[in-house]
């Protein structure tokens, strides 16, 4: 990790605050599904000074001189993620996931087009639609839902009716808590016969799709994959949009810069390239099972318990609880509880979930960070132990204070990548 000797010299307060956040990753259990910890490598390249390069356009088509190393590095990101995914077109661009959708609505939609995706309630995502957001101004989106909440299967006989009615120019396959495998087979046959883009959201799961522990929806005919780079695909934050075929891609470009943003973020496209390299690797495949195995295990641990879970199960990286029904706690006194005993996840709207959005029934959690701490099912078992004791000793303060020391003495034993002892 950097050694921060300047920093600590310089800024004794944002040191105070950097060390603080180290030492709360190292002694915490984090079970939000959508973060995880970056390399050590990854780490440095993003502190490096590509942050310094102005490059507006692409590689060999830029606005600037002294693009030698920018050319190379955004080039070698373009090339590696292209072969991760089996993509004919990568733009490595985007800051961030939400930035990756709206370039994707840019490029593929004229204002006033339809996008149907999946209901918000039931796993959709911010970023397709919501009504706070500022594109629900520019496009319609429509949706569809989950048949059963006991399985897990989306409705496509509904998503088909949707389709045919409301002649969507997006058919979206995106989620954030939704723990299921999508039949994207399915999908795509729909936005055929409706003339659709069939696009996947995949920025919780890349990184098991580009381990192949998922299904890959390009293998299904998809025409556009985007994604964030940092949650399961364990990069630096940014975003990315990838075509099947490269005769989308020059519309996709376009959109990205100088349609929507500006300079690229050179630093982090380069940290891209390393974790795209890292990703390459048969380790990283054995990492994505891993992620997978120790979801699956964890769901049945929880379920043997009598804890519901929402499709009862999981095919992913993530579980869904509803805490009222197993605990009798809203998911807001659960965060709270668990977090009170070093262990991080996050409260989350259930599907149809009687209460509001913002105290909701239910809790997400998922394994892609424990996992890349070294994990595997026999931790599992012991994090459901420290949850389920955490829910059995709510309100005896003493008990969960031994609690907490408890779960740090465990986080202890399995280092976070880039945080050297401290
Ligand atoms: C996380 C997420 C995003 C947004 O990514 P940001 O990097 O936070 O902007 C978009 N779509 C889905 C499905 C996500 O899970």
């Amino acid at each position: 990790m950097p050694s921060y000797d300047a920093l600590q010299r310089q800024d004794p307060a944002v040191f105070e605050a950097v060390r603080g956040e180290m030492l709360r990753q190292a002694e915490g259990v984090e079970l939000i599904p959508s973060e995880n910890y970056i390399s050590a490598a990854v780490m440095e390249t993003m502190a490096s000074v590509f942050n310094n390069k102005y490059s507006e356009g692409y590689p060999g088509r830029r606005y600037y001189g002294g693009q030698q190393f920018t050319d190379q590095v955004e080039a070698l990101a373009i090339e590696r993620a292209k072969a991760l995914f089996g993509a004919g077109h990568a733009n490595v661009q985007p800051h961030a996931g939400a930035p990756a959708n709206v370039a994707t609505y840019f490029a593929l939609l004229e204002p006033g087009d339809t996008v149907l995706g999946m209901d918000l309630s039931h796993g959709g995502h911010l970023t397709h639609g919501h009504p706070v957001t500022y594109i629900t101004k520019i496009y319609n989106f429509v949706r569809y839902k989950m048949k059963d909440i006991e399985t897990g299967e989306i409705d496509y006989d509904e998503m088909r009716e949707v389709a045919l009615r409301e002649k969507p120019k997006i058919l979206l396959a995106g989620f954030s808590a939704y723990p299921r495998e999508i039949d994207y087979a399915r999908m795509k046959a729909i936005a055929e016969e409706v003339g659709a883009y069939a696009v996947a959201d995949m920025a919780h799961i890349a990184g098991l799709i580009a381990g192949r522990a998922i299904r890959n929806p390009f293998d299904d005919g998809f025409d556009v994959i985007l994604t964030t780079t940092h949650k399961t695909l364990r990069g630096p934050r940014g975003g990315m949009i990838l075509s099947r075929e490269a005769g989308l891609g020059k519309r996709i470009d376009k959109s990205v810069f100088p349609g929507f943003q500006g300079g690229p973020i050179m630093q982090m496209i380069a940290a891209k390239a390393v974790a795209f390299g890292e990703a390459l690797k048969p380790e990283f495949a054995d990492y994505a099972q891993q992620i997978v195995r120790n979801a699956r295990h964890m769901a049945e641990k929880f379920m043997q318990s009598g804890t519901r879970l929402i499709t009862n199960g999981t095919d992913n990286h993530l579980l869904m609880i509803d805490c009222v029904q197993s605990w009798d706690l809203t998911g807001g006194q659960a965060e709270e509880l668990f977090d009170r005993v070093g262990i991080t996840l996050n409260k989350n709207v259930i599907a149809d979930d009687p209460r509001k959005p913002l105290d909701p029934s239910g809790i997400r959690l998922g394994t892609p960070a424990v996992t890349t701490r070294g994990m595997g099912e026999a931790e599992m078992d012991t994090l459901v132990d420290f949850m389920l004791r955490a829910v059995a000793e709510r309100g005896d303060e003493a008990a969960l204070d031994a609690l907490h020391e408890e779960v740090k003495t465990f986080c202890r034993q399995y280092p976070v990548p880039g945080i050297d002892a401290l």
